[in-house]
């Protein structure tokens, strides 16, 4: 989708501090950090939100969660948060499908 960030960002079209990408996926860090790691994994398929999933996407989602693994330890966290925000009243701000990694810090349960 021409729109979408994260499709651009994603198609290497706008840019971002890239940390990972495979064929499915791509991971860069956030531009307003939580934490000294922060870093969103996003499908390279613009799916808008968690609830736009459907059972084809199955593997990706397992496929995104192993790259969210991946990019923690290789930030050297072991210890982190993987947290998706779905709808804009839980926070999500961008309707491009994503996966946050927080770490380096404490983190309080419940979030805010
Ligand atoms: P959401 O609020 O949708 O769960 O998360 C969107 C995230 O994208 C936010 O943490 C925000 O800081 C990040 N973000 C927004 N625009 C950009 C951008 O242009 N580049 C990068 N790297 N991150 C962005
Ligand atoms: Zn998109």
């Amino acid at each position: 989708m021409a729109d979408c960030l994260f499709c651009r960002i994603a198609s290497g079209e706008a840019r971002a501090d890239r940390v990972y990408e495979d064929d499915f996926a791509v991971a860069f860090r956030d531009i307003n950090p939580a934490g000294p790691t922060h870093i969103l994994i996003v499908p390279r398929k613009h799916i808008a939100t968690l609830a736009d999933l459907t059972p084809e996407d199955d593997a990706l989602v397992g496929h995104l969660h192993r790259v969210a693994v991946t990019v923690a330890h290789a930030d050297g966290r072991r210890d982190f948060r993987l947290a998706v925000n779905c709808g804009a009243d839980a926070g999500q701000s961008v309707f491009h499908l994503h996966l946050h990694v927080i770490g380096g810090r404490p983190l309080a349960w419940p979030p805010g």
